[in-house]
C-alpha cells in the first residue's frame, strides 16, 4: 500500500484540532435572535425572526410552527466573486440546515407560524454549512425559541490517509488527483448525542468512518462549550 503523504497538517494543527473559534450572541440588536460563529477564517452570521404568522395561509400548519432557513454566501466571501442570489448549493445547504435544526426546535406551541433563520457567510474558508449551523443554533436559543437541546456542528474527513477535523479550503482541495480529500459535515445534539445531520462527500472505509464520527463528537463538545459561553455572555453585546 502506498505511503500516507499527509501525516502533518500544513497549518501545524493537530489532526483532531478545530481552528480557533469565536462566538458571539446578540450581534444584530433589531433581530429576535442573532449570533456569529467563526472557525479560523470562516465566518457565519445567523439572524432569527419570528415566530410570525405564516403567509400564504395554505402553507400554515395548525399543529405547529415551522422553521425556514435561508443560507447564502456573500459575493466577496471567497477570492473569486460569487454571483449574488440563490443557487443549487445554497438551496441544498438551506434545506439540510433546516432539517438539522428542526430536529431540536419545538414549535408546537406556535401553530400557524414560521420562524425564519437567515444565515450569511461574509468570509468562507470551507466548513461554512457547519459554521452556519453553529451560529443558527445560538441565534435560535437567543431568540428564546423552545429547543429540546442545542446542536453543534463540525466538518471531519480524510486527507490522503489521515483522518482530520475542520478542513479548511486548502485542505479541502488537496489530492484531488489521488484518493482525494473526504469531507463529512456532522451535527451532534448536546444532551442525547444524536446525529442530527451527516453528509458524505468522498470515499472512506467503515472503520475510518466510525473513527471520524468519534472525532466529530469530541470536537462538538468543544464547540458546545464555546456556544454556551457566548450565550451566557449575551446582554454584554446588546
Ligand atoms: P462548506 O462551506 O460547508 O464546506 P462546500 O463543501 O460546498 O461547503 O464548499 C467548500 C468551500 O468551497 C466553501 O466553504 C468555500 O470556501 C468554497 N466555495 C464554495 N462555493 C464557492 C464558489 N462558488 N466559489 C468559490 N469558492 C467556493
Amino acid at each position: 500500500m502506498a505511503e500516507n503523504i499527509y501525516t502533518k497538517r500544513y497549518s501545524e494543527r493537530a489532526m483532531d484540532e478545530v481552528r480557533p473559534m469565536i462566538a458571539k450572541v446578540g450581534v444584530v440588536p433589531s433581530a429576535d435572535g442573532s449570533a456569529i460563529f467563526e472557525t479560523g477564517k470562516t465566518k457565519a452570521i445567523a439572524v432569527v425572526r419570528g415566530p410570525r404568522t405564516l403567509h400564504p395561509q395554505h402553507m400554515q400548519n395548525a399543529q405547529t410552527g415551522i422553521l425556514r432557513v435561508n443560507y447564502g454566501m456573500m459575493p466577496f466571501s471567497v477570492e473569486d466573486r460569487i454571483r449574488p442570489g440563490p443557487n443549487r448549493r445554497s438551496e441544498e445547504i438551506s434545506k439540510v440546515t433546516e432539517w438539522a435544526l428542526s430536529s431540536v426546535v419545538d414549535l408546537s406551541g406556535f401553530p400557524n407560524t414560521v420562524v425564519d433563520v437567515f444565515i450569511q457567510i461574509p468570509q468562507a474558508d470551507a466548513g461554512t454549512r457547519v459554521a452556519g449551523i453553529n451560529a443558527a443554533a445560538m441565534a435560535l436559543a437567543h431568540a428564546g425559541i423552545p429547543m429540546k437541546e442545542m446542536v453543534s456542528a463540525i466538518g471531519v474527513g480524510k486527507i490522503d490517509k489521515s483522518l482530520v477535523v475542520d478542513l479548511d479550503k486548502y485542505e479541502d482541495s488537496l489530492f484531488h488527483d489521488g484518493e482525494g480529500s473526504t469531507d463529512i459535515p456532522v451535527v451532534v445534539t448536546s444532551r442525547t448525542k444524536e446525529i442530527a445531520l451527516l453528509q458524505l462527500d468522498g470515499k472512506i472505509s467503515i472503520p475510518e468512518f466510525k473513527e471520524t464520527i468519534e472525532m466529530a463528537k469530541k470536537s462538538c463538545e468543544k464547540i458546545l462549550e464555546v456556544q454556551m459561553n457566548a450565550l451566557k455572555e449575551v446582554g454584554k453585546n446588546e
